[in-house]
């Protein structure tokens, strides 16, 4: 598959033009013309791309890409190193970042929602879920299934009732948004990272909160992008998830 074709399927399947993001959503680094072999991942650091140069590929898809409206422009220090790799093996790199967030099927929220088996999912304005458990469970066991999908242990923050039915979510860097899942009635509100602050919010607003990682709560869709190429076109598509803590 060309590249330029690629991008083209890419950036029309999630929509780029929808969003204002802080990021440059479609190819970051232009590689080689031709793509057969793609590495999925959260990520594009160092690890991945070492990866991705063992198992020759020729794209590298990620939901966290570079060029950051807050860093530096200058191409210095581990980017320099990055991107060096990159040109050097002729390896594509594409970043989608908040159309991967919010896409309807493949989107890490969707997919976060369908993990939990959530329903009457409605989109509030903006990036979180609200939907609700089939019956009241109780919290604690709410907080042990929500581990045990992500394979991680969730810090819970108490704060709401004892059994809990309407939960809120974003993944990643989200928990700012709890005011949403607040104004929104949730009895948990769930992201990625948490806040010092976050634990009296949910104290006082009372609900609960759960940070169940960034990370993993971002794994979802660009694996799930990645195995949709590889159905859908003739190409080999491997995910490769470097392990982080937060
Ligand atoms: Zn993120």
């Amino acid at each position: 598959m060309l590249r330029h074709e690629l991008q083209d399927y890419l950036n029309g399947y999630l929509k780029v033009e929808e969003f204002k993001d802080y990021a440059p959503n479609g190819l970051q680094v232009e590689g080689g013309d031709d793509i057969q072999t793609i590495v999925t991942g959260v990520t594009a650091c160092q690890a991945l791309i070492d990866e991705a140069i063992k198992l020759k590929a020729d794209a590298i898809l990620v939901h966290h890409g570079y060029f950051w409206k807050s860093e530096p422009e200058v191409i210095t220090g581990f980017k320099q190193k990055r991107i060096k790799s990159l040109l050097k093996h002729d390896i594509n790199l594409f970043g989608y970042h908040l159309p991967l967030d919010a896409h309807g099927e493949l989107g890490n929220n969707a997919l976060l929602g369908k993990l939990w088996g959530l329903q009457d999912i409605t989109p509030i304005p903006g990036l979180v879920r609200l939907g609700r458990l089939a019956e009241p469970v109780a919290i604690e066991d709410f907080k042990n299934s929500v581990s045990k999908s992500l394979d991680r242990e969730v810090l819970h923050l108490p704060g709401g009732k004892e059994r809990v039915q309407t939960i809120a979510w974003c993944s990643g860097g989200a928990q700012g948004y709890i005011d949403q899942a607040i104004e929104w009635k949730a009895d948990v509100y769930i992201s990625g990272e948490v806040s010092e602050q976050t634990t009296h919010l949910a104290k006082e607003c009372g609900l609960h909160y759960f940070a169940a990682g960034h990370h993993a709560t971002e794994r979802l869709g660009i694996k799930a992008l990645g195995e949709h190429l590889a159905e859908k076109f003739d190409l080999q598509c491997h995910f490769v998830d470097i392990a982080n803590p937060v």
